[in-house]
């Protein structure tokens, strides 16, 4: 792929984002060259799982080299994703140590390569659950870059990665890292960056399956399972003019659920659902652990779709077909959201104050932090100040 391949492709995955930033960043090439020797010193200062644990301890080491096509962001803060606890303890299979978590990531353009044209030292930059991917097939072509049809999708921690020092991708919970410019998306002024960093992962993921649904103003919209994810989905769903109904089951969560304009919030657990039963539109799942789908399927009308987006261990359900059947509910899971879509969800949160509750921390409260996730205990994002690494 010549260098006029790459710039066209870029602007149409980019869209308007890359039009006018073009132009206006014409003037990168001296900061590249102070930038690149910036980027070739010093050690990255990291927070490493270095077994099944769940314990996070401090972890230096080299990022590769920055690329011509690469930025170098200074992060300032990672948020926690349930998805870091599951992957380092092994959840989804075995894994390689050490291993730096992470991929909610908010910081600062430090350095940029010779071909990058859309990002400049200073920017604000974000970087989500992928680093790279083919860029040549048909779903990267169209902004897809997670459904790389040639399973090019280099996912940002804990994937095999040649050019790394340590042999795979390391994540987020570091000082700072190295990203192919197409893969980091712009965080605009009027949101601040710790409100930004749970939108990289949390905010696509939901955002993506809410768009596909595309249900009018005034349909109804569950939301089961209010973590993380599911309380970016609730005040997403709101601002898309949907009435929702929240379901969760820790009754400490409702007034929190109820002041995002959530319409009503079902504590009950999945054997008291029948009075709820076909009453909804559409329903999205954020679930991270094995429950019964079935039953919470049953509350969406006859031929609406019910939305999978949690990922239990092994990333497996077990679904009661009859149970299923019973509902005609179409059953679909969605994978996080393209690169296009991200720099969409970001715009779209900061020009509608759509934002996460969040609580910041330092390095040395991560361990703590993942057993209050993993106890439902967090309201609702745990982010990391990068400064304490
Ligand atoms: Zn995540
Ligand atoms: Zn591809």
């Amino acid at each position: 792929m010549d260098k006029n391949e790459q710039l066209s492709r870029r602007g149409f995955v980019a869209g308007s984002a890359a039009a006018g930033t073009v132009a206006a960043l014409a003037g990168t090439v001296p900061a590249f060259a102070k930038g690149k020797k910036k980027a070739a010193d010093g050690k990255v200062r990291a927070r490493a799982a270095f077994d099944a644990s769940g314990e996070l301890k401090p972890f230096e080491f080299e990022r590769r080299p920055m690329g011509d096509d690469d930025i170098v962001i200074d992060i300032k803060f990672a948020s926690v994703c349930h998805s870091d606890i599951h992957q380092e303890r092994g959840d989804w299979g075995p894994q390689q140590y050490p291993q730096v978590p992470g991929h909610e990531i908010v910081g600062i353009v430090s350095a940029v390569g010779r071909n990058v044209t859309t990002f400049k030292v200073g920017d604000r930059a974000g970087v989500g659950c992928m680093v790279d991917s083919c860029m040549d097939c048909p779903s990267c072509d169209h902004g897809e870059e997670h459904y790389c049809q040639k399973g090019k999708t280099l996912f940002t921690y804990g994937y095999p990665d040649e050019r790394e020092a340590t042999g795979i991708t390391q994540g987020g919970y570091s000082s700072r890292i190295v990203v192919r410019d197409h893969f980091a998306v712009h965080i605009p002024d009027h949101i601040s960056l710790q409100e930004a960093a749970p939108l990289l992962c949390a905010g696509i993921t939901t955002y993506s399956p809410i768009m596909q649904a595309n249900f009018d103003v005034g349909d109804k919209v569950g939301v089961v399972g209010i973590g993380g994810l599911g309380h970016l989905a609730v005040k997403l769903a709101v601002a898309k003019g949907a009435e929702v109904v929240a379901f969760t089951t820790s009754p400490s969560k409702v007034a929190d659920i109820e002041s995002w304009g959530a319409k009503a919030v079902v504590v009950d657990g999945p054997e008291a659902l029948g009075p709820h039963r076909a009453t909804l539109d559409w329903v999205i799942s954020t679930i991270p652990v094995k429950y019964d789908v079935a039953a919470y399927a049953s509350v969406v009308k006859p031929h609406g779709t019910f939305t999978q987006v949690g990922m239990p261990d092994g990333f497996s359900l077990t679904v009661n077909a009859i149970a299923l059947s019973m509902s005609r509910v179409k059953f679909n899971a969605s994978l996080i959201g393209g690169i296009p879509e991200t720099q969409e969800v970001v715009h779209f949160c900061a020009d509608n104050r759509v934002v996460p509750d969040i609580q910041l921390i330092t390095a040395d409260e991560i361990t703590a932090a993942w057993v209050k996730v993993q106890n439902k205990e967090a309201r609702y994002r745990y982010v990391i100040d990068a400064a304490t690494f």
